[in-house]
């Protein structure tokens, strides 16, 4: 063959095989279609269109077109929102360590998370600068889930009184350094659990916080009157800290005259502190959280603490502290905006918790069931509810991740259409058929 034959019959076989895979994709990979969309960061709070093509938020609007995606799926009467972010988790499991949130006490994300439509958990403090590494290895690079961390002040972490009282291993350069290595992945400095009458913690986790240009977490430990809550509030703390287990009652949060915030909590408010819920085993009770949030005092975030306690008791899970504050005055608009945007801005990571145009498309598709429903706190009082947020469809990076009721699914025994593009909107692509299939073998 002559060499422009060859060069022809190259070309035409070129030609025919991009002719064969010539069919263009539609232009989105996934539509959600005809939700409640609520996302405060784009004070979008209305019936849209979703839609999503490689991993990102396409677009938002009304009355996209079904035939521009490969799988349109109908959320009417559903609330569509960011996917939601958990402020407050305890994750580093799996040490072997008996009684320790470095160890029996924490959870592995994935089974937690999807499930409640939970895309990203900031482990809060869980390790120190001495173990983070170990935590990255063993939870965070093997899960499914986005995990942010806050290094512990501590430098072993959260093992226990032990080594969370001992004020010489709390060291803010060597925690900053650690923070330094990991940007992006250790987003703040938590200072916790701490009983003694020193300002300790709370110093050294300032200057990891600066150094490292991260926010600082503070669970206050023991009330002491050596180191008053209105002093870490308003000198000790920087703009941008966040103050956790805010309706705990533990530590001078709740003026006891009028029930409402403390002068501590108005006057660091008024400085830029945040203000994060972080409802715990122990962190949570109605008789400060009502009348505080009825004179105004209300979350800046919602968080669980969820460890292997506050999962079985008051807290449960985030759509269950969520709810739980719609019971007591938040609306729906709010609790959704403390899960999302508000935690993602804390963090310094506005990137995440929206819905513009390019961000990953890490989705929450919410139902609201109505009913008589119960919710408690920390001390076992109650408060009767009418309506509660569940889970139906969780997406991370665009992809299904979660399905309660099989919204995505076609009946077993209608024709499954064309399947070989599953796995660009599902985790849960279905099976391309075996050579066999189909085959009677004998
Ligand atoms: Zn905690």
């Amino acid at each position: 063959m002559s060499t422009l034959k060859k060069l022809l019959a190259c070309s035409a076989l070129v030609f025919a095989a991009s002719g064969a895979a010539a069919q263009p994709l539609p232009a989105y990979d996934l539509l959600l279609r005809g939700g409640h969309v609520i996302d405060a960061k784009n004070h979008i709070d209305a019936v849209m269109d979703v839609a999503i093509k490689d991993g990102r938020i396409a677009k938002v609007a009304p009355g996209l077109s079904p035939g521009d995606a490969i799988k349109a799926i109908d959320v009417r009467g559903m609330i569509v929102t960011p996917g939601l972010i958990d402020l407050h988790t305890h994750n580093y499991t799996g040490t072997g360590e008996r009684g320790s949130y470095a160890g029996d006490l924490s959870v592995l994300p994935d089974g937690f998370t999807f499930r409640t439509g939970v895309t990203t958990v900031i482990d809060a403090g869980c390790a120190g600068w001495r173990n983070f590494e170990d935590f990255k290895d063993r939870v965070i690079d093997r899960s499914k889930t986005r995990i942010l961390a806050m290094l512990n002040i501590v430098g072993s972490g959260m093992r226990g009184g032990r080594y969370e009282q001992n004020t010489f291993d709390m060291d803010g350069e060597a925690t900053a350094k650690m923070a330094l290595r990991y940007p992006g992945l250790i987003i703040g400095v938590k200072s916790a659990h701490f009983n003694g009458p020193e300002w300790t913690p709370n110093e050294q986790a300032v200057i990891a916080g600066t150094k490292a240009n991260i926010p600082v977490m503070v669970d206050f430990g023991a009330d002491r009157p050596t180191r008053p809550l209105y002093d870490l509030l308003t000198k000790k703390l920087r703009p941008g800290d966040i103050y956790t287990h805010m309706y705990s009652g533990l530590r001078q949060e709740q003026d006891p005259a009028t029930l409402g915030p403390s002068k501590g909590f108005i006057d660091g408010r008024a400085r830029g502190i945040y203000f994060d819920a972080g409802t715990g085993g122990g962190s949570f009770k109605f008789s400060l959280a009502v009348p505080m949030i009825q004179q105004g005092f209300k979350p800046d975030s919602l968080s669980t603490d969820l460890h292997v306690d506050s999962m079985n008791s008051a807290t449960k899970d985030i759509l269950n502290v969520a709810s739980k504050f719609m019971a007591i005055g938040l609306t729906l608009q709010e609790v959704v905006a403390d899960m999302t945007a508000h935690p993602a801005h804390e963090i310094r990571h506005d990137e995440l918790g929206n819905l513009s145009v390019g961000s990953v498309a890490d989705v929450a598709v919410l139902s609201i069931q109505k009913g008589r429903f119960g919710f408690t706190d920390m001390v076992n009082t109650k408060v009767d509810g009418t309506q509660k947020l569940v889970a139906e469809l969780t997406l991370k990076d665009g992809k299904i991740v979660y399905d309660l009721n099989g919204l995505e699914a076609l009946p077993w025994n209608a024709p499954q259409g064309d399947i070989s593009q599953d796995k660009r909107w599902t985790s849960f692509p279905r099976p391309v058929p075996r050579p066999t299939d189909g085959v009677t073998l004998h």
